[in-house]
């Protein structure tokens, strides 16, 4: 099982360090999370991101393996870390999000979801059930317990008949899990997700009501479905003071770089998003000095790395302008190195903001990264 340990609190915010015990290796906290939807970080290799980024800890998407290659011929090829040759940490979500952003036409009842996927049109069931047998094939570090992640802006009404059912879903789903345990004796932990929309009377329902079943740690979900940014900080704001001080805290799907500091002062352990690398691929860099757009002209004979302070591969060995040059050229290089690049600065903001907290600067920290402006001067 994943234990937590926490390290040092930061005295004025909620911020914390820790150290999250996998059977895969430690994760030190705060962590970013880099999203490898298909097992694989796109465009990066094993080594890129053991070696070069010491990336401890991956995400990987349930609902995608599920539907290709499918999770018992990633059981029969040993597993998740084996199958994409990777040793550390991985963490896998439920698939509930991606059944409901993806797939085709959707039944939701209170046993689970029928969906169709968007690859073939085929029909298949989750279950709260059989998102764990399905993260257990895949051999996960970490599973996510099977939620309903509503849209953004929805009624109250609505938002509470599908906190209602997470809630029994995370019941149903949490003691499947239990049942496995005791048989199998496997060492993976399962997060338990708590929703509730925009709303802080359900956000605050439904962490009492999942905290009473004592999980090993807990994700705040539904954040990032289009609602303004304040709102989501207000809803970590609203639920963190409910969850186990013991216990890790997961923030789904969030977020951008000045951002991660942001939910970390508000008690955060844990974050993914495909921002760093799907930004990338688009042409937009995360410097420490704000985002390089790489297509624009300004940047077609510029000799600078993209970001002077950062010492990752793409920035120690080539310019502004040649990555320029790749990305109007359409070159796959181009990707690789951006993504490195983009992946280098969100883990090097964690390395930062952890320092922080363990000084017991976190405060200053925060005030300086606040005084950063989004767009490159
Ligand atoms: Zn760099």
């Amino acid at each position: 099982m994943a234990t937590f340990e926490l390290k040092a609190e930061c005295p004025v915010t909620r911020a914390r360090a820790g150290v999250l015990h996998t059977a895969h290796g430690n994760v030190e906290t705060p962590v970013f999370m880099p999203v490898g939807t298909q097992a694989t970080v796109k465009g990066l290799t094993g080594r890129d991101l053991a070696e070069d980024l010491d990336v401890r800890i991956l995400l990987a998407n349930t609902y995608h393996l599920f539907l290709r290659p499918g999770h018992e011929l990633i059981r029969r090829m040993g597993g998740l870390h084996q199958f994409m040759s990777w040793p550390r940490a991985i963490l896998t979500d439920s698939g509930g999000y991606q059944v409901f952003s993806l797939s085709g036409l959707r039944k939701i009842t209170d046993e689970g979801v029928v969906f169709q996927s968007h690859l073939d049109g085929d029909r298949h069931v989750f279950t709260p059930e059989s998102t764990v047998d399905v993260q257990l094939a895949l051999s996960s570090d970490i599973m996510m317990a099977l939620d309903e992640c509503p849209e953004y802006p929805v009624s109250h009404e609505y938002a509470r008949a599908s906190m209602d059912r997470t809630i029994r879903w995370a019941r149903s789903g949490y003691a499947h899990y239990q049942r496995r345990k005791a048989e199998n004796n496997t060492s993976a932990s399962l997060y338990l997700i708590v929703q509730g929309s925009m709303f802080e009377d359900l956000r605050k329902t439904c962490a009492q009501e999942l905290v009473a079943l004592e999980a090993d740690g807990y994700a705040i979900g539904g954040l990032s479905v289009g609602e303004p940014r304040p709102l989501s900080l207000a809803m970590v704001e609203t639920t963190e003071p409910l969850l186990p001080r013991q216990r890790p805290r997961y923030a789904m799907g969030v977020g951008m770089p000045e951002e991660l500091p942001e939910y970390v002062a508000r008690g955060i352990d844990m974050m993914d998003c495909v921002l760093p690398t799907r930004n990338a691929r688009n042409g937009y860099l995360f410097t420490s000095h704000g985002r390089v757009i790489i297509k624009h002209t300004r940047y077609k004979d510029d000799q600078r790395p993209v970001d002077e302070t950062c010492s990752c591969y793409t920035c120690r060995n080539h310019t502004r302008a040649y990555l320029r040059h790749l990305y109007q050229a359409g070159e796959m290089l181009y990707a690789v190195l951006a993504t490195r690049h983009n992946l280098a600065r969100y883990l090097d903001i964690m390395r930062e903001i952890r320092h922080a907290i363990v000084l017991g600067q976190f405060p200053e920290y925060l005030k300086a990264v606040r005084a950063v402006p989004v767009e490159v001067e």
